[in-house]
């Protein structure tokens, strides 16, 4: 396939693969097609898939302590190169440099984590269960484990997976968005020259096809999912059928309370920050303010005024705030949710629709631009209060009190992230305890835990009951085997009918 520019990664080496479909990759600022990614086929998942097969018997014979090393080496050539996978990440996802930045940082904090495997790895060990026998527990790596992921963070996303995993052992194949591929391809390079074998790391770019290859191969021990809730549900349930682990993250609706003590100045900034940050494009954006008592009357003028403030431009320009939306059909879909938002009664007091691109930069006229929108009056019937919009659109729904507050939030059918503004202590304390939210946080609008945590949400928010990362990460990429131990200076004479017990 000649065309494609931006292919497979499988066994070390970049690979065209054989398949001979490809989609094209946009800068979502101009509007131009800057590539054309490969779309993989059984074929070429059946060859990563090999390659990571065996691979896999001696990477997770090579001591844990060796496995750390490399991931420190592959540590300090991602802090050397952190700019340049950012900029590779604004010119195909859109969203603003100092952001992307930001993304690749929180994806070091998890190369930090898994750098500490050997510690993670210990097990546990009781001397003298009965007389003469010991018993522990080992963690051993799965064999061969594949993770999928979404479009908007093409690189932090991949590292909640990859750096557990292959550190604990197993090998990695992975299937990143087809519509920002480039940052796998350049991790790639960077884990290869960190010294991690061939085999133990792949890409397979692609759709569907080569995720349906993926979870259905029976070589294939376990799928990290991230990304929309339909999705993530349908790879569960077929995951299960084709006996894999799974942990499948899903889409969000995530609600911020603001209560009548908030610091509002405070409230306000972060409401903007994380509504419009990304462009929304983030699975813990905030994309509905639950505002209570009189903090609406007192926060909407200062939000609309700040909404048609917001910088959109070029996420190249350092001053920028927020980017253009990934695609066209992204743009449309945004603006159809709009437009029903209108139709169903909600106020639009922030029209993104609206926006004037002309000062977005050079050459930005036909990239896919909108600016912020707010709505006020939002109820819970609305569709856009109900579905996930996954854009620069802030719903704002008043509430008379805290109960009502937590008593929506707990009804919605996603659990991902959750915040609440308050100067009061109790009020915190009772909102992180009866909040049906996998992520809360009081004073903070985007509570992505840190590396040592895990992430992820309650409800539909996550199918599978591990977290990405943390020690749950470890968990999941892992399997329990306990060893029970005798030696024969300590064996009693003669057959055993009874149930042994301690003796
Ligand atoms: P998406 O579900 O369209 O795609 C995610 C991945 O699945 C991609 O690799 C894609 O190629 C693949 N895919 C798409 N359709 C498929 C199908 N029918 N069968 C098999 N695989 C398929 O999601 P997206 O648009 O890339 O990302 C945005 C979504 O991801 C939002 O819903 C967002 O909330 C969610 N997200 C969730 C989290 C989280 O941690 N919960 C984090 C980031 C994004």
């Amino acid at each position: 396939m000649t065309e494609a520019t931006i292919q497979h990664y499988i066994n070390g080496q970049i690979s065209p693969g054989t398949s001979s479909h490809s989609q094209e990759v946009f800068n979502p600022a101009t509007g131009q097609v800057t590539g054309r990614v490969a779309l993989a086929n059984g074929d070429d998942v059946n060859a990563a898939v090999a390659a990571a097969d065996a691979a896999f018997p001696a990477w997770a014979d090579t001591p844990p302590i060796r496995r750390a090393r490399v991931m420190f080496k592959f540590l300090e050539l991602l802090n050397t190169h952190k700019d340049d996978l950012a900029r590779a990440i604004t010119a195909e996802h859109g969203k603003v440099f100092t952001d992307a930045q930001g993304e690749v940082a929180r994806g070091i904090d998890i190369v930090e984590f898994a750098c500490g495997i050997p510690q993670l790895l210990k097990g546990d060990y009781t001397e003298q269960v009965s007389t003469g026998i010991d018993n522990w527990t080992t963690r051993q790596p799965l064999g061969v484990v594949a993770g999928v992921t979404p479009f908007n963070f093409p690189a932090m996303v991949p590292m909640w997976m990859f750096p557990v995993a292959i550190a604990a052992g197993n090998t990695f194949v992975l299937k990143p968005s087809p519509l920002d591929p480039s940052a796998s391809l350049m991790i790639a390079d960077l884990l290869k020259q960190a010294g991690l074998p061939d085999g133990v790391f792949n890409v397979v770019q692609g759709d569907k096809e080569a995720v349906n290859a993926l979870i259905e191969h029976p070589d294939v021990q376990a799928l990290s999912f991230v990304g929309s809730t339909p999705i993530a549900n349908l790879l569960y349930e077929k995951g299960a059928k084709h006996g894999k682990r799974i942990q499948a993250l899903g889409g969000a609706k995530n609600h911020m309370v603001v209560m009548p003590d908030a610091d509002l100045d405070k409230a306000v900034d972060a409401l903007i920050g994380a509504a419009y940050g990304s462009a929304g494009e983030r699975c813990m954006a905030i994309s509905v303010a639950v505002l209570v008592g009189d903090v609406a009357d007192k926060i909407m003028p200062r939000l609309a005024e700040r909404a048609r403030a917001l910088k959109v431009k070029n996420g190249e320009q350092l001053d920028a705030e927020m980017g253009p939306i990934v695609t066209a059909a992204a743009h449309q879909r945004i603006t159809g949710y709009i437009d029903k938002g209108v139709a169903e009664g909600a106020e639009l007091v922030v029209d993104g629709r609206e926006f004037d691109a002309s000062n977005t930069g050079e050459g930005c006229a036909d990239g896919f631009w909108m600016g912020g929108s707010l709505f006020d009056h939002v109820t819970p019937d609305m569709t856009i209060y109900k579905e996930e919009i996954f854009g620069p659109v802030l719903a704002c729904v008043r509430v008379p009190d805290i109960a009502t507050a937590i008593r929506l939030i707990n009804d919605h059918e996603f659990g991902n992230g959750v915040s609440c503004f308050t100067e009061s202590g109790s009020v915190a304390r009772e909102f992180g305890r009866r909040i049906q939210v996998g992520m809360v946080g009081i004073n903070v609008p985007i509570p992505v835990p840190m590396a040592w945590h895990g992430f992820g949400g309650w409800k539909r928010s996550m199918f599978g009951d591990t977290h990405a990362y943390g020690e749950e990460g470890v968990k999941f990429y892992t399997r329990q085997k306990s060893i029970m131990q005798r030696w024969s200076d300590s064996i009693d004479a003669g057959a055993e009918f009874v149930m042994p017990t301690a003796k």
